[in-house]
């Protein structure tokens, strides 16, 4: 694709430490980190930058399609200390699905705004994201990382956002007397 010409490269210090934030904090991913974290891969892509990582989980499937949910939200609460460049994964109407995009920094955007979910009009690239949330540090060069790529220090918020009982358990908690 000739997306990153700058050769192979090992995953960056901010997806290196998303991958540890995600394998302590989520069994689902846990079980088979080789299978469900997938991050740098020698196809002339951002991932081959090791600027991206795709986080197979479903959105077909009820308790991944869950899962992802909140990683996305916990990320994005930590935008901030994160300083990720963009998210793609897809919502579900029954069978339908909604492709979305997550921009957090530029050349990415939306008419909805940054860390808001915009549509994704691309189908081809909307339907390979069915199966996994894609985030990336990526932020467009074909030869040099970007500074936010080193960008570390976000492991323990992240896994303490994610161990965060969900809004729906508290909510129902507080209906029990
Ligand atoms: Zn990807």
């Amino acid at each position: 694709m000739g997306e990153w010409t700058g050769g192979h490269m090992s995953e960056s210090p901010a997806i290196a430490e998303l991958k540890t934030a995600l394998l302590a904090a989520v069994p689902l991913l846990a079980v088979d980190p080789a299978k469900k974290v997938l991050t740098t891969r020698p196809d002339g892509s951002r991932h081959d930058a090791g600027l991206a990582m795709d986080i197979m989980l479903d959105s077909r499937d009820i308790a991944e399609k869950a899962q992802a949910d909140e990683i996305i939200e916990a990320v994005v609460t930590l935008h901030a200390k994160m300083k990720w460049s963009d998210i793609l994964y897809t919502d579900r109407n029954g069978p339908k699905p909604s492709f979305f995009h997550i921009p957090g920094a530029p050349p990415f955007g939306g008419p909805n705004g940054m860390l808001k979910k915009n549509p994704n009009h691309n189908v081809k690239l909307g339907q390979a994201h069915i199966n996994h949330i894609h985030i990336d540090w990526w932020t467009g060069s074909p030869t040099t990382l970007p500074p936010s790529s080193r960008t570390t220090g976000f492991k323990a918020s992240l896994v303490s956002e994610l161990q965060k009982p969900p809004k729906w358990l508290t909510d129902y908690m507080k209906t029990v007397p």
